[in-house]
Formats: structure tokens, C-alpha cells, sequence
């Protein structure tokens, strides 16, 4: 039996990952385990993988390569890697990273805790499951995983596999133990958490299972992450808009717009459709906030392309883009049947355009809502001041409520910039909802 008293996690990519992460901290923590700030000092290492980007795997790949001398120097330290690097196949990543002991694919915590549970000593038996470790304020509750859609850009259906969805009864027991241990805010994740549910028995839908979240008492606030444009349907809109816990914000990426290049990319709407679908979410909820993910420079995109989705930011007004370079990844449709031939620097060019542009809208929408009144879900305190999001997942840093963390407080916002706001707590409570 060995002696093992700390862990070092680093996880790097999207919220799945990071919920995914805080899942395995809970397991290790309730066998003992403690966290350091380095592996130096770690008895067991753990790197949570990200593949989206190659530089997020260069990343991976520079960590793993750095822990090689501390595993030879003391063999008996646990070197694990986790998340999307590791396929359905980790045979050719055991030949090039031989030390590392245990390659474990998304969700599947399991052979890291046995093999802990072997050399402690102690057995596991329930410690993998729902959060159990005290959670933060705001958490994350993954409800499906891998994506069907295969747009020809994107390595997750091959990395995370075909959409499963977890049943209703598991994510809200699972909302219950949260808001039970102070969690007032939970985040409903997956890729393409618009299209839960068909693959389970009855095909209850992502409307449905926002109306049994928000029946769970002590909640305060439930988000989703994130939307396809396809799947998005007005049954969901609706929950959205008449249940009192759902905030109004949704991310519907659009990665393009061109039609051409939405056709490459193989993403089944169009411009015209897209510009749809936004309109009908904004009759259905008028105050909801919107965010985008847009990819520039995909194979063959022209400047008159790129201009189509410049367009489309300078007439939606997002609140707020993320905005990817295409760079290839081995393995999607992309890689193997298009050709990367928009040149870095075009890319780079197109990026900052878009970065411009999204900064002087952002600027303009805060701005006006400079003198409203917000309601903010206090998250913690950073550099002596509190900070929190509001329904609208507006960052907000408030004067006056360092002492109110996990609590709802009606927000006067005093300043704004293209990122965030800045307030001081209301005597007047909030209007309930708002762009605000
Ligand atoms: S919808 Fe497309 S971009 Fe999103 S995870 Fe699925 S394949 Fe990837």
C-alpha cells in the first residue's frame, strides 16, 4: 500500500472539459487526495487534453514531454491523461508517452480511480459519480455527450463519440445534491445540448428537461451550453422564455456566412436561415443576450466570402464572438478531402477585423446599459472586489457585496467597457430577466 496524499489537475479546452475535470477532483478528494500547485509536488498527475486546436494539443503534448523526467526520477508517481487526446484507440499515444500509466477518454474516470484505489489500498466504490466535493457557486452539469452532426471541421464526434444523452432523473437528482451543497447556478452541458434527449426512451427534449431543472429547490439559475442553429426549436424557446430560472442567453455558434462555405463545412443552414432563426429567438425572448462562435479562413474562403460574415456580425450585434483561425485537424472530413489554402496572415487579418468590429458593438451595448439596475449572482471576490455574471452572463464586478458570495443582489451598473461591467449594489431590487 502506498503512501498518496496530493494530485496536480491541469485541464485545458472547453467547459466539458472543466466540468469533466471537476468531476474527477471530486472523486480524488473524497479518497484522500488533496491539491498541489505543481506536479513537482503532486503524487499523481493528471492532464485533462483538449484536440480542437492544434496549438491546444502542442500544449498537451509540451506538458506530457516535461513529466518524463519527474516519472523516471520517481516511478512510483501516477502520470494520467484524459479528454479528447485520447480516442477510441490510445495504442499509438502508449508507444510515444510510455510512462504515462493511464489514458482514460472523456468521462471515463474509472481506471484512474481503480488504479488509485489498488495502490492506496482503499477501495473506490462510489467515490465516481455527481458532484460530491463542496462545488462552486456556478457549476457545470454535463447532460450529453459527443455530437452526431460531423461538421467537416471538427475531431469531437471522433473523439467523444455519437450523442448520448443522460436521463432527466440523473441530471436532476444530480441538480438537487448541487443546490443541496450551495450551488445556486448550474450550466446544462454538452456539444449540442439543443438536440438531448432523442436517443433516450419517450424523447424527452432539451424543453423538457429545463422544466424538471428548474423544479429543483434551493436553484436559483440553470444556463445551457451550447446550441446548434438546426436544433434549436421553438419548444425549447418557449421554456426559455416562461421558466422563471432559465437565463436569457444563448450561444448559437455560426461559424460562417457564406453559404458556400457553410456547405464545406457541412453545417446545414444557410445565411438567410441563420439570420431566421435569430429573429424568431428575439420575438420569442425579447431581452435574451446573444453569443457567437465563428471560424475564419476555412478552406478556400474568399475575402467576398469572409465579407458575408463580417456582415453578419455588423448586423446581429452579438454580445459577445469567439472567433477561431481555421487550422487543420488530422483525422475530420476537412483534413482529408480540403485543402487549408487561405494563408496565415489573410487569416490573422480577417480575425482582428471581426475582433474590431465585435469590440465597437460590444462597447456600444454596454454602454447602454450604464444607469440599469441588474440582478447578479455574486460568484467571489478577486483583487478586493466581488464579481458575478448576470442573467444575461454579462461579467459584472460590483463595489459593496465582498460578503455576499452565493447570493443574488440587484446591481446599479455605473461604468461599462466591451468586457465587462462595473457596479455598486442597489437599494431597488432588479427587474426580473432583461438584457440587463
Ligand atoms: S456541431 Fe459540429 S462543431 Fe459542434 S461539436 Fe458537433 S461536429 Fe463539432
Amino acid at each position: 500500500m502506498e503512501q498518496m496524499r496530493s494530485y496536480y489537475l491541469w485541464t485545458i479546452g472547453c467547459q466539458m472539459n472543466k466540468a469533466d475535470s471537476e468531476r474527477l477532483e471530486s472523486a480524488m478528494s473524497q479518497m484522500g487526495l488533496t491539491p498541489t500547485g505543481s506536479p513537482n509536488d503532486a503524487d499523481v498527475v493528471v492532464l485533462n487534453s483538449c484536440v480542437v486546436r492544434q496549438s491546444a494539443e502542442d500544449r498537451v503534448v509540451g506538458m506530457l514531454t516535461s513529466l518524463k523526467p519527474l516519472k523516471i526520477r520517481e516511478p512510483n508517481r501516477v502520470v494520467a491523461l484524459m479528454g479528447c487526446m485520447v480516442g477510441p484507440k490510445a495504442d499509438r499515444l502508449q508507444s510515444r508517452f510510455p510512462y504515462v500509466d493511464v489514458f482514460m477518454r472523456p468521462q471515463q474516470y474509472e481506471p484512474l480511480i481503480e488504479l488509485l484505489g489498488q495502490r492506496m489500498g482503499i477501495d473506490p466504490e462510489g467515490c465516481v459519480g455527481p458532484l460530491t466535493a463542496k462545488p462552486a457557486v456556478a457549476t457545470y452539469i454535463p447532460i450529453i455527450q459527443g455530437c452526431d452532426k460531423f461538421c467537416t471541421f471538427c475531431i469531437i464526434p471522433y473523439r467523444r463519440g455519437r450523442e448520448v444523452s443522460r436521463p432527466v432523473a440523473d441530471i436532476v437528482r444530480e441538480a438537487e445534491l448541487l443546490a443541496q451543497r450551495g450551488v445556486k447556478e448550474v450550466t446544462l452541458l454538452g456539444q449540442n445540448v439543443d438536440s438531448y434527449g432523442h436517443d433516450l426512451p419517450g424523447a424527452p427534449d432539451l424543453a423538457d428537461l429545463l422544466a424538471a431543472v428548474n423544479g429543483v429547490d434551493g436553484l436559483q439559475r440553470i444556463r445551457f451550453l451550447t446550441s446548434h442553429p438546426n436544433d434549436m426549436t421553438r419548444h425549447i424557446l418557449d421554456a426559455v422564455a416562461s421558466l422563471d430560472k432559465v437565463c436569457e442567453h444563448i450561444n448559437l455558434p455560426f461559424q460562417a456566412g457564406d453559404d458556400a462555405v457553410l456547405a464545406n463545412m457541412r453545417r446545414g443552414y444557410t445565411n438567410a436561415q441563420y439570420r431566421e432563426k435569430i429573429a424568431l429567438i428575439r420575438t420569442r425572448i425579447p431581452n435574451v443576450s446573444l453569443t457567437t462562435d465563428i471560424i475564419v479562413g476555412f478552406c478556400g474562403e474568399t475575402s467576398e466570402q469572409f465579407q458575408q460574415t463580417y456582415d453578419l456580425v455588423r448586423d446581429i450585434r452579438f454580445d459577445k464572438v469567439h472567433i477561431a483561425a481555421y487550422s487543420t485537424r488530422p483525422g475530420t472530413i476537412a483534413a482529408r478531402h480540403l485543402e487549408d489554402t487561405v494563408p496565415a496572415e489573410v487569416k490573422q487579418d480577417r480575425r482582428e477585423a471581426l475582433e474590431s468590429l465585435q469590440e465597437s458593438i460590444a462597447a456600444e451595448v454596454n454602454a447602454s446599459l450604464v444607469g440599469r439596475t441588474s440582478e447578479v449572482l455574486v460568484e467571489g471576490v478577486q483583487g478586493g472586489k466581488a464579481y458575478g455574471r448576470n442573467r444575461n452572463d454579462k461579467l459584472v464586478h460590483i463595489e459593496g457585496a465582498e460578503d455576499r458570495v452565493g447570493e443574488l443582489v440587484s446591481v446599479r451598473v455605473e461604468k461599462a467597457s466591451p468586457w465587462s461591467l462595473q457596479g455598486m449594489v442597489a437599494k431597488a431590487p432588479a427587474l426580473a430577466g432583461g438584457r440587463v
